[in-house]
């Protein structure tokens, strides 16, 4: 199969795949880029939702917390109305990104992904050593607990709003596992993102422009560490000038390359081993 990527690419995904072969903690950190190749629109940028449409109040949170049995009202009113947003990722897919990563994770070659996506998707294309920092969209959670159900595993009751926690004895109200603007994120959510990101000695940032906190903190961290960083992102972001390989493509062109680069490399050294 003719390869899509130009040489300078192929060159730096080459790079990548000794970086990772020669790594024992590659940590990635994953963005929308990687959602919107599967279709799911993003909410930056050109024509994103919140471009085109206006972003959400800071305060989301903070509505929700002061009134949940409103908010709940008003989302289901919504749900009913139908959500382009919603149904987009609803339909999605995982597309050859997701898949290498799950891949590279089997090889032995990644410990663990960060994922700013909402969308499941690593999850469904095997991803096993997964943090997904800004919640799932399919899932529901205990504020006050932090339990989390599968979103058909918890019939919400429109008679008796806001729907209240499963766990015997807490008191808690349950609402989407997505986190709000104004919410914070889950303590053992950024625990365990501050955790692999001190073991990390090699961190890759896929499809994502790195500007929302405090998932961009991590790459800078590590790179402040002297940990080789290698981003991975059609565009140049402000991650770019800290990193030590570009690749310039989009995730599911590239990340299956890388994957193929590294098995070749490994082929290479045990064919030189055994000589
Ligand atoms: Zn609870």
């Amino acid at each position: 199969m003719e390869s899509v990527l130009d040489d300078a690419t192929q060159t730096a995904i080459r790079n990548a795949a000794a970086v990772l072969l020669r790594s024992r903690h590659t940590v990635v950190l994953a963005g929308a880029g990687m959602s919107k190749e599967s279709g799911i629109p993003t909410f930056r940028g050109e024509g994103g939702i919140w471009t085109t449409q206006g972003e959400p109040p800071l305060n989301q949170y903070e509505t929700f917390a002061a009134d949940p049995k409103r908010w709940w009202e008003r989302r289901l009113a919504e749900a009913r109305a139908g959500n382009p947003f919603g149904a987009s990722i609803e339909a999605a897919e995982p597309n050859d990104g997701h898949r290498a990563l799950a891949e590279l994770e089997g090889m032995g070659r990644l410990a663990h992904v960060i994922s700013q996506n909402i969308d499941n998707l690593h999850r469904r294309a095997g991803q096993r050593s997964l943090t997904e920092i800004h919640g799932n969209r399919l899932w529901m959670r205990c504020v006050r607990c932090g339990t989390r159900w599968p979103r058909e595993e918890f019939p919400v009751d429109e008679a008796d709003l806001p729907p209240r926690c499963a766990t015997p004895g807490c008191p808690g109200i349950v609402k989407g596992d997505t986190v709000m603007f104004g919410e914070p994120i889950l303590p053992f959510a950024l625990a365990r993102c501050e955790a692999e990101t001190g073991l990390a000695d090699c961190f890759m940032t896929v499809g994502t422009s790195a500007v929302v906190y405090p998932a961009a903190a991590f790459p800078i961290e590590a790179a402040r560490r002297g940990v080789p960083l290698i981003e991975v992102n059609p565009e140049e972001t402000p991650l770019t000038a800290l990193a030590d390989i570009v690749v310039r493509a989009a995730s599911g062109e590239a990340l299956p390359a890388l994957v193929a680069a590294i098995q070749e490399q490994q082929a290479a050294a045990h064919g030189e081993g055994t000589r």
